[in-house]
C-alpha cells in the first residue's frame, strides 16, 4: 500500500467537501480529496443539478402550454422524455468534467475509493489503495436515499430519487411516498410532463416545514395542476403486480399506479467510515456533532455538510466547507444558520429565509408581516406569471427583518435579497430605502417592506383615508 502525506485530507467530493478542499488549498497547504464514487457528490450528480435540468424542461412545457395567452399558437406539443434524460446527463457530465479540472487547478491531489479511518492521524483508501496520513482531516460523506425494509425499491417499479433520474420512458401514473421538497420537485416536474401524480404523506401537510402560508399555497398550486395530495396517511407496504403497484395504506383503501418513487428522508453517510478508530462521536441517526467551527469532538478532525445533520442542503454544505477549510488552515471563521435560504423548485418556486411568523412569536419577537402579492406587480402581470406572494416577516420593536417567503416566479433568485438583508440585520427601512429597478419583479421587496410599515404605495391602504 502507497503511503501519501498531507497536512489536511477531505473525504467526500459533494458540494462540501471540494469547497473545503479548495479554500484550505489556498494558504498553500498541501491537500488531498477522497472519494468513493463520482466527483461532485449527490448534489451534482444525483440531486441538485439533474433535478434542476430536468425541471426546465417543465418550466419550457409550462410555458408551451400557455402560448395562447400571449397571442402565440403552437402545434400539437410532442416531446422525447429519453432526449430530456440525454441533456440532464451530458449537463451532468459537463460539469462535472469542469469541476475535476478546477479541484486539479488548485493542486488538490484527488484520491479514488473509500476512506476508512486507522487513526485520528490515518485513513486508508480502497481503491486507490493509498495510506493517507495527514494532521487535519474534514469529513464530507454526505447522505443518501432512505430505503424504507417494509417497501425496499427494486429500482424498476419502486425508485428512489437517484434511481428515478435514469428512468428513459415516464410511467402513466407515479405515486410519490414523502411530500417533502424532494418529493414536491419530482411531483411538479412529473405533473408538467403528463404523468398523473399521487402524493401520499404521513404528517398533516405537505412540505410541513416551510410554514403554513407556504404548504397552503403549494397544496393549492398543485391541486390546480390535477396533483393528488394524501396527507395524514401511512404508507404499509407496496405490491409488485404483473402490471403495476399496489401501494398498500393503514387502514385506508389501496393505490394503483406505474411506478412509485420512495423520498422519505435520507440516511447519514457516516458508517464504514472508522470514525471509532479515530475517536469521533456519531449522534443521533449517524449524524456527526460538531461545534460552529465544524470541529468534531477530536482535535484536528472536522466534519461538514448532510453528515452533520443539520441542513441537508447543498449551499449550507459549501459554507460549512469554507468555515472548515479556513479553521484547518489556523484562520477564524464561524457559521451562523440565522439567514440559511433554502428554494423549492416547484411550480411555482418557493424559497425561504430566516423565521416564519409562527417561529418568530414562538421565539418572543412581537412580530408582523409584510404580504404583497405579485397580481398587484407590473413586471408578473406583464409576464403573466401573477400567482403568488413575497412577504417580510419582521420584529415590529425594531423594524428589523426575520425572516422572508416567496411563492412565484423567479422566488428562487428574489430570496437572495432577503437572505442579504438578515444575515446583516438589516431593517425594513433599509429594504424601503433602497431603489429597485422598475419593473421588476425585486420591488416585491419594497412594496413588502412598505406594507409592514403601513406605508404602501402600490397597494390600497388597510384603513381607507
Ligand atoms: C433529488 C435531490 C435534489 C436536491 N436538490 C437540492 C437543491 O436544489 N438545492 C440544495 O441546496 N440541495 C439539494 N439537495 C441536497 C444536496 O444534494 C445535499 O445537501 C448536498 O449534496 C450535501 O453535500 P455534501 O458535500 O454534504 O455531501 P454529498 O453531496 O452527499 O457528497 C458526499 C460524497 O462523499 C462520498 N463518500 C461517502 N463516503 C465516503 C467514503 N467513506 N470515502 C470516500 N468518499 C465517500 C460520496 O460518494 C459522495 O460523493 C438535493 C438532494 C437530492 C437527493
Amino acid at each position: 500500500m502507497d503511503r501519501q502525506n498531507f497536512d489536511i485530507a477531505v473525504i467526500g467530493s459533494g458540494p462540501g467537501g471540494y469547497v473545503a478542499a479548495i479554500k484550505a488549498s489556498q494558504t498553500g497547504k498541501k491537500v488531498c480529496l477522497i472519494e468513493k464514487g463520482l466527483v461532485g457528490g449527490t448534489c451534482l450528480n444525483v440531486g441538485c443539478i439533474p433535478t434542476k435540468t430536468l425541471l426546465a424542461n417543465a418550466t419550457v412545457m409550462q410555458k408551451i402550454k400557455h402560448a395562447e395567452d400571449y397571442g402565440i399558437t403552437v402545434g400539437p406539443i410532442t416531446f422525447s422524455y429519453e432526449k430530456m434524460k440525454t441533456r440532464k446527463d451530458s449537463v451532468v457530465g459537463k460539469i462535472r468534467k469542469s469541476l475535476e479540472g478546477l479541484i486539479l487547478s488548485n493542486g488538490i491531489t484527488i484520491i479514488r475509493g473509500q476512506a476508512e479511518f486507522l487513526s485520528p492521524t490515518e485513513l486508508k483508501v480502497k481503491g486507490d489503495n493509498v495510506l493517507v496520513h495527514a494532521s487535519k482531516f474534514i469529513i464530507a460523506t454526505g447522505s443518501e436515499p432512505l430505503d424504507i425494509p417494509a417497501f425496499p425499491c427494486d429500482h424498476k417499479k419502486i425508485m428512489n430519487s437517484s434511481s428515478i433520474l435514469d428512468i428513459t420512458t415516464l410511467p402513466a401514473t407515479l405515486a410519490i411516498v414523502g411530500g417533502g421538497y424532494i418529493g414536491c420537485e419530482f411531483a411538479s416536474l412529473f405533473a408538467e410532463l403528463g404523468v398523473k401524480v399521487i402524493i401520499l404523506e404521513a404528517l398533516p401537510s405537505i412540505v410541513m416545514a416551510q410554514g403554513t402560508s407556504i404548504a397552503e399555497a403549494l397544496t393549492s398550486a398543485f391541486k390546480k395542476k390535477k396533483i393528488e395530495i394524501n396527507t395524514g396517511v401511512a404508507v404499509e407496504g407496496i405490491d409488485d403486480l404483473p402490471v403495476g403497484l399496489r401501494v398498500r395504506l393503514k387502514g385506508k383503501d389501496p393505490v394503483m399506479c406505474d411506478m412509485a418513487l420512495v423520498s422519505v428522508g435520507r440516511k447519514i453517510n457516516s458508517q464504514h467510515l472508522g470514525l471509532d478508530k479515530a475517536g469521533v462521536l456519531v449522534g443521533d441517526k449517524g449524524a456527526i456533532p460538531v461545534n460552529d467551527k465544524m470541529e468534531t469532538n477530536v482535535p484536528g478532525i472536522y466534519a461538514i455538510g448532510d453528515v452533520t445533520g443539520k441542513f441537508m442542503l447543498a449551499h449550507v454544505a459549501s459554507h460549512q466547507g469554507i468555515i472548515a477549510g479556513a479553521q484547518a488552515t489556523g484562520q477564524s471563521a464561524v457559521m451562523h444558520y440565522e439567514a440559511v435560504p433554502a428554494v423549492i423548485f416547484t411550480t411555482p418556486e418557493i424559497a425561504t429565509v430566516g423565521m416564519t411568523l409562527e417561529q418568530a412569536t414562538e421565539a418572543g419577537y412581537t412580530a408582523a408581516i409584510g404580504k404583497f402579492p405579485f397580481q398587484a406587480l407590473g413586471k408578473s402581470i406583464a409576464s403573466i406569471e401573477t400567482d403568488g406572494f413575497a412577504q417580510i416577516v419582521v420584529d415590529k420593536k425594531t423594524g428589523q427583518i426575520l425572516g422572508a417567503q416567496v411563492v412565484g416566479h423567479e422566488a428562487s433568485a428574489l430570496i437572495a435579497e432577503m437572505g442579504l438583508a438578515i444575515a446583516n440585520e438589516l431593517t425594513i427601512d433599509c429594504v424601503a430605502d433602497t431603489i429597485h429597478a422598475h419593473p421588476t419583479v425585486a420591488e416585491a421587496w419594497l412594496e413588502a417592506a412598505l406594507l409592514a410599515n403601513d406605508t404602501p404605495i402600490h397597494f390600497p391602504p388597510k384603513i381607507k383615508r
